[in-house]
């Protein structure tokens, strides 16, 4: 059986995936007569710079092309197309592994051959040469001398993963190539070449089973259809996602799944069956903290309103169960824990030990009760007395209801004491939202008893006509943080209780101006964005993290 990669690789400019930009240059190069001594491809591997020069030596030589007004384009059909093409014994199409011909002797041959002319007049010498990059310094000495002086109909297509390292050894020769830049071929457009290939081959698939594969390829072609090849080989029927994953030792969505769900119900006890089956089953542990990475970041993508392509519906499903439980704080938070644990797993002898304690801290992560509880207990008391004073809301402390996730959500034995809306009726004063505070301080308990109590310290001073200022009290003050921490929340309540948007301050008793925001209209996303904001701000390691995701935040 002739492996699909193979049997599907492009015969004619026009097939060369995602690469129009290079198809249409060589193309027109042929067609008009101005073909170049010397080109150089670059671009990840897989991705057709090898195909892409078979593609142009077929096209010089091409036994159909017409020789007065070429196309520009080869049959991909005659003989000669075909022995390119498929990399077998030509005298006109020398193909050269840089890789494994590195000595001084094969530069010197190297230029001795170039000086024969093609085997026929009218067709053309071409040397590809692949793993440019690995040729020594004294090969490119050899090839600068030729292309200096290049002899007639002789043609050097040089293909690289890293033209970096030849413009720093071989400079010269650089400047007197054209080169041409190969991108990474979208998932997207690699499944649509998978399916065309299953439909070609008369194979039925999953939709998922070609998700996975599009995925691991990473943008090349080559890997794809191999992997194709591979899970295909593995056993008969329908292709499955299961079956493509076995194929390549991959982690199955549903172990992802399962974590994710027992970092949303915050226990932790399941981490650790979790682990032994990943290791029973002979799991890479790097790879499942990549694919756990891959994952959060999808689900903070959905967190924060943009939207996750090539996910499985497994995936899907994942996301949008945790998207009512989950904050885009806490998956930030989560990913700066995976950063921390995929930096020391690699340093660690125990692998095991690290994934296990990152298992573990995420699913102890925030435990937002146990803090309202220390100071439901101070409340008994003064404030602040008796009990050791927590430092105030840790910053990706889970609210039981914020700005960005439903009321309805909140837990707890207490209903709510109202079912919401403006609590004012007439115009927002100062004195009409102090009068209706209390009522709002209701509110805020019911979504978390942290959150109540950091209302109830808090009283407006002054309303302008969209802003509102909140002061903290005097006992209130460690309090101040955890409000500047929840503004979002707060104004999110305001704005309810108000009626219309508004925009909240919140500052110490003295005059202390925790934020100056200028007034604008408040949107779902500013909320967000706000509450990111003020969480990066707060870790600098989620600040690295959100920039690795390249989150876009608003101020
Ligand atoms: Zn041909």
């Amino acid at each position: 059986m002739i492996a699909l990669a193979r049997k599907y690789r492009p015969r004619r400019f026009a097939d060369l995936l995602v690469q129009d930009h290079v198809a249409a240059a060589l193309r027109g190069a042929v067609a008009r007569g101005r073909v170049g001594h010397g080109y150089l491809l670059t671009g990840p591997r897989g991705v057709g710079k090898t195909t892409a020069a078979r593609i142009l030596a077929m096209a010089l030589n091409c036994e159909r092309q017409d020789r007065a007004r070429p196309s520009g384009e080869p049959c991909g059909e005659c003989p000669t197309c075909e022995r390119i093409w498929s990399g077998g014994a030509n005298l006109d199409v020398v193909e050269i592994d840089a890789a494994s011909n590195r000595s001084v002797d094969d530069a010197r041959d190297l230029r001795e051959r170039a000086m024969y002319a093609a085997s026929q007049e009218d067709r053309y010498k071409v040397y590809i040469v692949d793993e440019a990059h690995m040729l020594t310094r004294e090969a490119w000495n050899a090839l600068l001398k030729i292309l200096e002086e290049p002899p007639p109909r002789v043609v050097f297509v040089f293909a690289t993963t890293e033209p970096q390292k030849i413009a720093n050894l071989a400079a010269p020769v650089l400047s007197r190539l054209q080169r041409f830049d190969f991108r990474r071929i979208h998932a997207a457009a690699i499944r649509d070449r998978v399916v065309q290939v299953l439909a070609a081959e008369g194979l039925a698939a999953e939709d998922d089973a070609v998700t996975v594969i599009a995925r691991y390829a990473d943008g090349g072609m080559r890997d794809a259809l191999s992997v194709l090849d591979q899970a295909l080989s593995l056993s008969e029927g329908a292709l499955t996602a299961e079956r493509v994953r076995q194929a390549l030792g991959l982690i199955g969505d549903e172990v992802y799944a399962e974590v994710l769900a027992a970092v949303a119900d915050q226990q932790a006890a399941p981490m650790f069956g979790i682990v032994d089956r990943l290791m029973a089953s002979g799991a890479d542990l790097v790879e499942f903290i990549g694919g756990m990475a891959d994952l959060l970041r999808a689900l903070l993508m959905d967190l924060t309103g943009a939207d996750p392509e090539g996910l499985t519906t497994v995936q899907r499903d994942v996301i949008g169960a945790a998207r009512a439980r989950l904050t885009a704080g806490d998956v930030l938070r989560m990913l700066a824990l995976l950063t921390e644990a995929e930096t020391s797993i690699r340093r660690s002898a125990n692998a095991r030990l690290v994934v296990e304690s990152l298992l573990l801290r995420w699913a102890l992560m925030d435990r937002t009760v146990s803090l309202e509880e220390v100071l439901r207990g101070a409340a008994v008391g003064p404030p602040g007395t008796g009990t050791p004073r927590p430092s105030v809301a840790s910053p990706i402390e889970r609210p039981r209801s914020g700005s960005d996730r439903p009321v309805s959500s909140a837990p707890g034995p207490v209903p709510p004491p109202d079912a919401g809306g403006p609590l004012l009726v007439g115009p927002l004063t100062t004195e009409a939202l102090r009068s209706a505070w209390p009522a709002l301080v209701e509110r805020g308990k019911a979504q978390s008893h942290l959150f109540g109590a950091i209302l109830a310290a808090l009283s407006p001073t002054a309303v302008e006509p969209d802003q509102v200022r909140l002061e903290m009290s005097q006992d209130g003050g460690p309090l101040l943080e955890g409000a500047q921490a929840r503004l979002g929340a707060i104004r999110a309540l305001v704005t309810e209780a108000a009626g219309r948007p508004v925009e909240v301050q919140v500052g110490a008793g003295v005059g202390k101006v925790a934020r100056a925001d200028r007034p604008k209209r408040l949107s779902d996303n500013d909320i967000k964005n706000q509450k990111l904001g003020e969480i990066r701000a707060k870790d600098p390691s989620l600040d690295a993290a959100a920039e690795a995701l390249d989150l876009e935040i608003v101020e």
